[in-house]
């Protein structure tokens, strides 16, 4: 069975600047993948290439075994890909739980929306904050429910990319709950995060990316140790 996501040999270039440089990399349904590395690394321009907003020089992207590299934002949605933007995107004079009513509509389980947004937010204790105005939440909290969002899509693949900037301890102990969740619904979760430890609790595996070149992958407690992944981060 092919990877939920499939990434071979992708390299960009801006001008004579290599961003990306032949990386390959899968993700799988049910794991929650890292992608990790140094500021200006490569990983928003890996996410971008993947998401269909910049096409690559060489290289292949497929989604579920089809090969997407040449079709746009909109039909690789339909292979069930869902990202988040490094702001917020939530409707903000709408409460949480109408927010998560809304996507609900969007995804297979349309006809009992109000169920799948109800279960959500029983899963992730948000009950005393459903009729809330997206708003009136902390940006922490906002973020919470911006990738919650995503689990009413039901999606086959997300990528998130910084998602837990401006969490505090609880939010993020909360926002790990929430990744684990979503991978054992079966989606393949992509996650840029620069918190370490957020990262190595809750992947999977990790790929680091240093100037646009993959040069360690593996399991967290592998990676942790790696000398040239130490380097490459001591020499930022
Ligand atoms: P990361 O997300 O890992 O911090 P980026 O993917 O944003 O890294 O950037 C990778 C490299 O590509 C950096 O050197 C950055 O300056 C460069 N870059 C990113 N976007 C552009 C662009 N639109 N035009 C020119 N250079 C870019
Ligand atoms: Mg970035």
């Amino acid at each position: 069975m092919p990877s939920q996501l499939e990434v071979e040999d992708i390299s960009v270039a801006f001008g004579g600047h290599r961003a990306l440089d032949g990386v390959t990399l899968r993700a799988e349904r049910g794991h929650v993948t890292g992608l990790i590395g140094p500021n200006g690394a490569g990983k928003s321009t890996l996410f971008d290439v993947i998401s269909g907003l910049r096409k690559p020089s060489t290289g292949t992207v497929c989604l579920d075994g089809h090969d997407v590299t040449r079709a746009g934002p909109a039909r690789r949605a339909r292979h069930g890909l869902a990202r988040t933007f490094q702001r917020l995107e939530l409707f903000g004079r709408l409460s949480v739980r109408d927010n998560l009513l809304v996507a609900a509509e969007l995804g297979p389980e349309r006809r009992h929306a109000g169920r799948v947004a109800d279960e959500i937010i029983d899963r992730l204790d948000l009950a005393h904050l459903a009729d809330t105005t997206a708003d009136a939440l902390s940006t922490g909290i906002g973020r919470l429910v911006e990738v919650a969002r995503a689990l009413a899509v039901r999606p086959n693949l997300i990528l998130l990319d910084e998602p837990a900037a401006g969490q505090d301890a609880q939010e993020t102990e909360l926002f790990a709950a929430l990744l684990r969740a979503l991978a054992e619904d079966g989606t393949a979760v992509l996650l840029v995060e620069h918190d370490m430890e957020l990262v190595m609790n809750v992947c999977d595996e990790v790929y680091v990316l240093d100037l646009g070149r993959i040069i360690a992958s593996g399991p967290p407690d592998v990676i942790r140790r790696d000398e040239s992944v130490l380097a490459a981060y001591l020499g930022q």
